[in-house]
């Protein structure tokens, strides 16, 4: 399924210059509260009206949804404005109760997304279907659970997939309610550039004051389209009211959001840009020759340290580097974190290359 066009056709079947927006409320909570809003979303740059039926709580005796109820008031929004409508599916009988409803989207929520069984079901009960179904990230950052999310909506022949990255939940406290880890999203659009990648910047920040820097990094890291809570009146919402943003907000920040190119197409720019790609290609292949230089060496010190039997880590001069390479990082314009990194990459293999001298 990588690189397969086909699976970027529904997206494109939009027709759209600027990214796909899905906007609504986080819980549908009455029919008036739907119309409200999906009337104040009609004919602005949202495609999707949004809005859970069924809602995946963390503590039971909270909101829960109103249930299949909902599914008329989706079809009244979309015969009333026009918009299309999606909601999440936890199990086999939301997808039937939606499908018999007419809900054009379907999404798997990030607790769904976990288990194996759970997207299994909602896939086999799929099948056959030319429904778009989003699939958001689990909960846990577990790139190959989200993978694996995917590869069962394919087998299933569902062809219209995308995916929505909504954030991971971390035990350390940040100012975000679930961690945006791009790197596990930029790995995802590596791996299948093809799939559709939509950013929930609400569930990512959990308050509203950060959803245009998230949603805006997004769009700088090429993500096909926003997922967004709006709601009239946010502060007395349902479920999660301290993340939702008003209609008239959703459409100020559209207008303050830069969408970035995908490509550009200009003479001098493809020049400049071969030129700096020519010069970081040759550095990358000094990069790597010098590294294995490197090991070179500590295949040396492996083989004296064999020959005295002397223990392979050694934390004190290990920790010297470390300090000295961070100063020199600094003046060279380079983070402490991203030097901790590399030389924590550099020493792992290092010591594995001098474990192996030692085990033979
Ligand atoms: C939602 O979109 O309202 C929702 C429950 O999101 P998530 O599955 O990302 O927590
Ligand atoms: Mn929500």
């Amino acid at each position: 399924m990588k690189n397969n066009k086909n699976l970027r056709l529904w997206l494109d079947d939009f027709n759209l210059s600027h990214p796909l927006v899905i906007a609504g409320p986080c819980s549908a909570e009455t029919e008036d509260q739907m119309l409200n809003i999906a009337n104040q979303l009609k004919d602005t740059d949202v495609s999707v009206f949004r809005a859970g039926i069924w809602k995946p709580r963390t503590r039971p005796g909270m909101f829960e949804g109103v249930g299949a109820i909902g599914l008329k008031w989706l079809k009244r929004v979309k015969d009333e404005t026009g918009l299309l409508t999606s909601t999440e599916v936890a199990n086999a009988n939301h997808v039937n109760l939606a499908l018999e409803n007419d809900v054009d989207i379907l999404w798997i929520g990030a607790r769904s997304a976990v288990s194996p069984f759970i997207v299994q079901e909602i896939a086999d009960s799929l099948r056959g279907t030319d429904k778009i179904v989003l699939l958001k990230n689990p909960v846990n950052p577990d790139l190959s659970l989200w993978f694996g999310g995917v590869e069962r909506l394919y087998s299933a022949d569902i062809k219209k997939i995308g995916v929505i990255h909504r954030g991971f939940s971390t035990s350390s406290k940040s100012k975000f309610r679930n961690n945006p880890e791009w790197q596990i999203a930029i790995e995802f659009q590596n791996k299948f550039p093809d799939i559709p990648l939509i950013c929930d910047p609400s569930h990512i920040c959990g308050r509203r004051d950060l959803i245009h820097d998230v949603s805006q990094k997004s769009l700088d890291l090429n993500f096909d389209g926003l997922m967004i809570e709006t709601h009239v009146d946010p502060d007395s919402a349902w479920s999660d009211a301290a993340q939702q943003i008003t209609p008239s907000t959703l459409i100020q920040l559209m207008k303050e959001l830069k969408i970035r190119r995908g490509n550009f197409q200009e003479e001098d720019y493809i020049k400049k840009l071969s030129k700096y790609r020519a010069k970081i290609d040759m550095i990358d292949n000094d990069l790597v020759e010098i590294l294995g230089k490197r090991m070179n060496l500590s295949d040396k010190i492996g083989k004296l340290k064999k020959d005295k039997n002397v223990a392979v880590l050694q934390s004190k001069r290990w920790n010297e580097i470390l300090g000295k390479m961070i100063l020199e990082g600094k003046d060279n314009g380079l983070s402490e974190e991203f030097v901790l990194q590399i030389f924590k990459a550099i020493h792992q293999e290092s010591i594995n290359h001098q474990n192996k001298i030692l085990k033979n």
